[in-house]
């Protein structure tokens, strides 16, 4: 193989899958590791310092990003982009994007909290093991200064703020700035800082790799082949800059426009009775304030805190145990500069 279309070989699991490696003509040397999951080594003459991940399709039917990731890769198999830094490009869910599903058995970016044993009932089980195991030889590989993982997600619900990441909590740090600079350079509109470890897939690369890594949210999204990449353009062209320039990181931060959260609780759903009080389309972000009703689960009431709560990821469909929304609080920040 001396080309790959990351979509049309990704998606295509009528042939099994073969490694292959090959050079590109400006010496990049490229490695198809394992189905959706391709590495890029520039040759260069210097030493990286970053190392970057980049994920999409973690939800099959989320397909936005794998577009985008798809022309990146395209241009630096023409050699119309030359990468400064080794990159991991990973499509990872196949099988649900052809049944145009988030998931078949279980939501994925739940499962990445550590390998668990295999599980041939539950599909997810061993996709989850094999990207860990992707990332882990990625940066054991390049264990460099900067490690990186943006793991790319887009949403059907509308949402008050457009794109949005997701910042993990880890054992590394609280915030990382550079992240935080490289979502407004990329025009994300908010930031919501998880209060507790979560098994999401960047949040396995910032706790087990002390990676800046977090989940970015990048608007609607259509049928593949449909998503309009336009509205995504800002957010390609500072992925483009991060991945070409050496000195990326090395800039003078810009003004931050990131609108903050952080994110007050979980409300898990216990029981079948489980219901929320707000209508099942709401927007994400929407403001409740001090008092109002939430939701019910059985006997217990969630209302929202003092100060009021925003809800994000609203979902009163998961399975008993597991989480039916985040609530938020906006960060007020304080003008020190
Ligand atoms: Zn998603």
């Amino acid at each position: 193989m001396d080309h790959i279309s990351f979509i049309q070989n990704t998606l295509d699991l009528s042939t099994s899958f073969k490694k292959s490696s090959w050079l590109l003509a400006n010496g990049t040397q490229a490695l198809w590791h394992s189905r959706g999951v391709v590495e890029f080594i520039p040759h260069l003459d210097f030493d990286s310092h970053s190392a970057v991940v980049l994920s999409s399709g973690i939800h099959g039917n989320e397909t936005s990003p794998i577009e985008l990731l798809d022309t990146i890769i395209e241009d630096i198999q023409s050699g119309e982009l030359s990468l400064s830094h080794p990159c991991l490009f990973i499509y990872g869910h196949p099988a649900a994007t052809h049944q145009h599903t988030r998931f078949i058995d279980t939501n994925l970016n739940r499962l990445f909290a550590h390998h668990q044993d295999e599980n041939k009932a539950i599909v997810e089980i061993d996709l989850a093991n094999r990207l860990m195991r992707s990332v882990d030889s990625f940066f054991t590989k390049h264990n460099v200064e900067e490690k990186w993982h943006l793991d790319l997600h887009c949403a059907i619900r509308s949402s008050q703020h457009y794109t949005f990441a997701i910042h993990p909590h880890n054992q590394h740090y609280k915030r990382s700035e550079l992240l935080l600079d490289f979502l407004s350079r990329s025009k994300i509109e908010a930031c919501l800082f998880s209060e507790a470890p979560a098994s999401t897939f960047s949040w396995y690369s910032a706790e087990h790799h002390g990676a800046h890594a977090a989940t970015v949210e990048l608007g609607k999204v259509s049928r593949m082949g449909e998503n309009d990449l336009e509205l995504l353009s800002e957010f390609n062209e500072a992925l483009r800059d991060m991945l070409s320039h050496a000195d990326y990181f090395e800039q003078v931060p810009v003004d931050s426009t990131l609108v903050e959260y952080q994110v007050t609780r979980s409300i898990m759903k216990n029981s079948e009775q489980f219901s929320f009080h707000f209508p099942s389309d709401l927007a994400n972000f929407t403001l409740f304030t001090e008092n109002d009703l939430l939701a019910t689960d059985g006997d217990v009431q969630y209302t929202a805190q003092a100060g009021g709560e925003s809800v994000v990821f609203p979902n009163a469909n998961v399975e008993n145990g597991h989480r039916a929304c985040l609530l938020v609080q906006k960060i007020e920040k304080t003008k020190t500069q």
